[in-house]
């Protein structure tokens, strides 16, 4: 049985006033939603906040990158180790924000799936089609892609010790969730695919959906049989929306 999964993507927002806020809000409202699991993605430098306020709570917490390379001398990058430091159980790998910008490609983020659980963490490994692939029918062809090119560095088995989230670049910050039925029909056929390679891994492992993900739209999107939570942006900035987006993961758990 899979458990449903809510991943707040609080991207380069927040300050450490409005963090304590959501965050203490988040323990205090979500305490009776013990169904479903809960995560929040901050940038890095609110980790140490975030370990403060988290650690010994069910909600975990994790960063938005991080490098591929150990220790050295990468001005700027922080290493999977230093999250590990700060506590994190996820790290988001591969988001299109990063791709599109050429921070990521197919193979890089295969990297970065290997050393984030190398290091212990889980990461969510986003992948998504452009609107133009959408419109020309490329959906299954572009995710299928972005998935090989994981696990040819990493193996299927390994695949299971992360968390997969299917993000259609077109929804994302638009406002235009996909429908459930059209996030429904990728899920399944992704999981059928890996079920395909292993069973087990393609059962059990997560896939998340993600894109304008609101409390509007979360319960039928959560009602689908192969959605198994959501990563969530915009609506994460709101405590009262992104505590509803969790109550509805829980309902449907
Ligand atoms: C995201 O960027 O991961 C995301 C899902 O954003 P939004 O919810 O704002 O579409």
């Amino acid at each position: 049985m899979r458990r449903k999964l809510v991943v707040a993507n609080r991207k380069m927002h927040g300050t450490i006033p409005g963090n304590k806020a959501f965050l203490e809000g988040l323990l205090e409202r979500t305490k009776e939603y013990r169904d479903s699991e809960y995560a929040v993605c901050l940038p890095h430098p609110y980790l140490y906040q975030a370990q403060s306020i988290l650690t010994g709570t069910p909600i975990a917490w994790g960063g938005q990158n991080m490098s591929r390379n150990d220790d050295g001398p990468y001005t700027g990058s922080v290493s999977a180790r230093m999250l590990v430091e700060f506590g994190c159980g996820y790290v988001i790998i591969g988001h299109s924000e990063r791709r599109l910008r050429g921070q990521d490609s197919d193979n890089s983020v295969g990297e970065r799936f290997q050393v984030a659980t190398r290091a212990g963490l889980k990461p969510i490994f986003c992948m998504g089609e452009t609107l133009e692939e959408f419109e020309q029918g490329l959906t299954d062809l572009v995710t299928i892609r972005q998935l090989n090119a994981v696990i040819q560095q990493i193996g299927i088995k390994n695949l299971a010790k992360g968390v997969l989230a299917y993000e259609p670049i077109w929804a994302i910050g638009t406002g235009e969730a996909a429908s459930p039925e059209h996030a429904q029909t990728i899920l399944h056929f992704l999981r059928g695919y890996l079920i395909l390679k292993d069973t087990e891994v393609g059962n059990n492992i997560r896939i998340l959906y993600g894109g304008s993900l609101k409390a509007q739209n979360a319960a039928q999107l959560f009602g689908m049989p192969d959605i198994d939570g959501g990563l969530v942006g915009s609506a994460s900035l709101n405590t009262e929306e992104f505590v509803e987006i969790c109550q509805a993961a829980n309902l449907s758990s």
